[in-house]
Parts: C-alpha cells; sequence; structure tokens
C-alpha cells in the first residue's frame, strides 16, 4: 500500500523503466516497508520492479532495503534454481555439441544456455546507487552474505541448499567438507562432493576423514616451512653453520654430532653442487654447531634456532 511518506529513489536516465532489484523492465513501483513500520530505521523508499519482484512476499523482520533486496536475490535463485544448474552442471560448450533437447535439460531445449544467462544475471544485477531527493541514502548495507561463483547467496547454508537441488549432491557432504576446509575454499569441496553423489552413509564418512587427514598434512607442512625459513645462520668461533645446512641436519633427524657423523656422505652428495671446499666449510660449521649444542648453557644463551629443534 502506498502512503505520502513513500519517496521514489532517484533513476538516473539510463535506468529507465528497469527494476532495481533485478534489471529486468519494470513496470510496477514497489513501496518498501509496505506500511510504515517502526523496525524500520531509514526513509520509506518507492522503487521501480519488475511484476515478478513486486510480488515477492516478505517476513515483517526484515527491517532494511538491503534486508529486503537479499530476501528478494534469495527468493530469485530458489524460483530458477533449475535454469542456474545448467550453468553448473554444463558448460556452454557442451551444451552446443550435445545433441540434448527437450526434457533433458529440464525442458529448455535449445534456449537452456539462455535462460541459464538471464537467471544468472538477474540475481547478480546489483541495481544503482539509493539517492533519494538527490541526497545519498545514508542507511547503510548491513547484510552479510556468501559469494560463490558470482552469486550472491543470503548464506553459506543458502549456497549448500542450492547445490543439493542444482546438483543433486550429498548435503551433509558437502556441509562437512566446508567445514574442514574452509568456506574460502567451497570450489575445492563443492568439486568433491559432485564427483560424490547419492553415497553410502560408511563412503560419506571415508571420503570426510581422508580429506580431514589431507587437510591436516597441508597444515603441518605449511608450519614446517614457516620453521624453516625462520632457521638463522649460527656462528660458532668465528665458523659459520649456515641455515640451509641446519635445515639439512634437521630434516634428517640429525640433532647431535653423533647422529650427523654416519651422514656425512649424504651431505657431501646433497651438497656437491656447491664445490668442494665450500661444502665443506659449511658441513665444518655444522659440525662445530652441533657440538656446542650439547651445552645447554650456550644453547641458552646463544643458539638463534633454539626453538626449531
Ligand atoms: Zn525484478
Amino acid at each position: 500500500m502506498q502512503t505520502h511518506s513513500h519517496t521514489l529513489i532517484d533513476i538516473p536516465f539510463n535506468q529507465r523503466h528497469i527494476c532495481w532489484f533485478c534489471g529486468e523492465p519494470s513496470s510496477e513501483i514497489l513501496h518498501f516497508p509496505r506500511t510504515a513500520r517502526k523496525n524500520v530505521e531509514h526513509a520509506l523508499l518507492a522503487l521501480p520492479a519488475c511484476k515478478e519482484c513486486d510480488s515477492i512476499k516478505h517476513s515483517r523482520d526484515i527491517n532494511s532495503i538491503w534486508q529486503f533486496r537479499a530476501h528478494v536475490k534469495q527468493a530469485l535463485i530458489s524460483k530458477y534454481t533449475k535454469h542456474l544448474a545448467i550453468g553448473e552442471n554444463w558448460t556452454k560448450e557442451e551444451l552446443e555439441e550435445s545433441e540434448f533437447s527437450g526434457s533433458i535439460l529440464g525442458g529448455f531445449g535449445e534456449s537452456a544456455w539462455h535462460m541459464y544467462e538471464i537467471a544468472k544475471q538477474r540475481v547478480a544485477y546489483q541495481g544503482w546507487p539509493l539517492i533519494v531527493d538527490g541526497l545519498t541514502f545514508d542507511a547503510m548495507d548491513d547484510t552479510s552474505s556468501f559469494e560463490f561463483n558470482g552469486t550472491c547467496y543470503a548464506s553459506l547454508r543458502n549456497c549448500v541448499d542450492f547445490f543439493e537441488k542444482a546438483s543433486d549432491i550429498d548435503k551433509e557432504l558437502l556441509t562437512q567438507l566446508v567445514e574442514i576446509v574452509t568456506p574460502a575454499r567451497f570450489d575445492y569441496a563443492l568439486k568433491i562432493a559432485k564427483l560424490n553423489k547419492r553415497i553410502s552413509p560408511a563412503r560419506r564418512t571415508q571420503i570426510i576423514d581422508d580429506i580431514a587427514i589431507e587437510e591436516a598434512e597441508k597444515r603441518e607442512a605449511a608450519a614446517r616451512s614457516d620453521l624453516e625459513l625462520s632457521i638463522e645462520d649460527v656462528s660458532v668461533s668465528g665458523t659459520i653453520a649456515p641455515s640451509f645446512a641446519i635445515q639439512w641436519a634437521i630434516a634428517k633427524g640429525a640433532s647431535t654430532l653423533s647422529e650427523l657423523c654416519p651422514l656425512e656422505d649424504d651431505y657431501f652428495d646433497d651438497f656437491q653442487h656447491l664445490g668442494g671446499a665450500a661444502a665443506f666449510a659449511s658441513y665444518n660449521g655444522l659440525q662445530l654447531y652441533l657440538e656446542a649444542r650439547e651445552n645447554a648453557a650456550w644453547v641458552k644463551a646463544n643458539d638463534p634456532n633454539k626453538d626449531v629443534w
């Protein structure tokens, strides 16, 4: 219902007759909120909208135009899941090369890719900056959302729901995988879920366990390389034990002179490229360093790498 206090937003010349929510031609003026409500703190707005966006129902909990817009987008995603699914499950080239028609592509046949593009664009459309009576609209967009592949979902959960419907993935599997690999790597979790549709509970548990182990190993490797980067050269009695030699000893598990001794040939094989003299000098430095490390007081006072061992 329109009231006198709803103000039509400014409409740039090149955006005339365009739905502010989805970019389709507009035929309606949408009033938000429909009636003056206490929980909406900003000005009452009137916005050009298409028939479809104008007819989307919303609850009274929605208390800003930004929340309302997110709600409209999510409603469009739900309504056009089948259209959006085309682009999630196929590439344009695959569709062109395929001889599918009719029912296989949800009844869209040759226009399938076009239907996908329209739905994708409507969901992605951002409207124009809100200006009311020549003044920039100052209510901040406080909505959070989850963005994946150019589409903003109202939340991560909504995104998972979408892929359950669009790509028939195992919702439980995808949810748990995203938890393990973090939402920032949603694409990786989704790839695994797409390869493992219609799985048994045992198989699901196995995949989740495998990925959890893989991730833990990656984190350990990253921590190890951080540690390696922090290793410093050490000078003992004027001879340098270079950081690369110390890293080598740590990697080989040689933390004492007696553990290093049987590995001497390996060391010279690995550092042949340095040339005999330089390899020998570095090995000598390493020996002196490990020897010095046998004295706890020296380690405490002089070893910059004491936390690495
Ligand atoms: Zn619209």
